[in-house]
């Protein structure tokens, strides 16, 4: 299917890894201008120039956090009026919530709820404009099915879905889509790093936590980051403008329910 966005240009922020990275490959075959972002610089340059080598693709890469003003003003500087704005930053670290001072709070908030609402702001109404947006927000599966560790994700999460069943509805009528991606268990560096921790403080295997994890989900198995990545290039296809406001769970049918 030809999505229609070849020539479109997109940021894709937290992307030198995982569901970001996906995300961009994706978009990059589709034809798609790429503005990617990530911390560390030379691991996002050799993304880069792995999604130029796959799909022709032009990439800017911008090394920055973008949990920061500073970041986020950088990445917006290389690409200020994008057609599509994929949303993505490092998730929290689990924990005990008894652990987390207000400090911590804070922190997952502006990760994971206000960053993504500031560069939202920055590039709606450009978006509005040109009556075409994409917005698709990578959040987790924790938003419907709270996970206790990551509780500095789940409150985080939970805001900036709210904020977003609003705003989405009113920016709608100007072909501009915001949707959110819920991942469940994506083989990425994250998910392989917290079954490690997993395992440590279970008293367990590597191998009998990741088990668990697989037998948790109706398909027996995690994803593949690329089935991530072509999720998230179709909800930001010329067809996807009439999904609004919408949080698609990919969890191989992990969470348990009819509707
Ligand atoms: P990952 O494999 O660890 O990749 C994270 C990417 O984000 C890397 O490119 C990393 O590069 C970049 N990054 C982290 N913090 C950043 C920051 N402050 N500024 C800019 N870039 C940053 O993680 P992932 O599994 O793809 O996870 C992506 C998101 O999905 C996270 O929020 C995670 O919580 C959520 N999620 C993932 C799963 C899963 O199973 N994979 C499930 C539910 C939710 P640098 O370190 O160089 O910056």
């Amino acid at each position: 299917m030809d999505l229609g966005i070849a020539g479109r240009k997109a940021i894709v922020c937290a992307a030198s890894k995982g569901l970001g990275k996906a995300c961009a490959m994706s978009l990059g075959r589709e034809g798609v201008e790429l503005v990617i972002n990530s911390r560390t610089a030379e691991t996002l340059e050799a993304t880069a120039e792995e999604i130029r080598q796959d799909s022709g693709a032009k990439v800017t890469a911008v090394a920055s956090d973008i949990t920061t003003k500073e970041g986020q003003a950088a990445v917006l500087k290389a690409l200020p009026n994008p057609d599509i704005l994929i949303n993505n930053a490092g998730g929290p670290p689990p924990g005990n919530f008894r652990d987390w001072e207000r400090e911590d709070w804070i922190k997952a908030l502006d990760a994971n709820m206000l960053t993504l609402i500031f560069l939202i702001k920055a590039t709606i109404d450009g978006m509005i404009e040109r009556k075409f947006g994409r917005v698709v927000n990578i959040t987790s599966q924790a938003v419907l099915s709270p996970i206790e560790v990551l509780g500095l994700a789940n409150d985080a999460r939970s805001g900036l879905t709210g904020f977003l069943g609003g705003l989405s509805r009113n920016v709608a009528k100007h072909n501009v889509a915001i949707n959110n991606l819920l991942p469940g268990p994506f083989d990425t560096d994250r998910f392989r790093t917290n079954v490690g921790l997993a395992a440590k403080r279970a008293g367990t295997t590597y191998e009998a936590t990741l088990k668990v994890r697989e037998d948790a989900t109706s398909a027996g198995r995690v994803g593949y980051p690329y089935e991530f990545g072509e999720a998230c290039a179709f909800l930001c296809g010329t067809h996807a403008g009439f999904i609004v406001g919408q949080n698609v769970l990919m969890d191989g049918g992990g969470f348990n329910a009819s509707f």
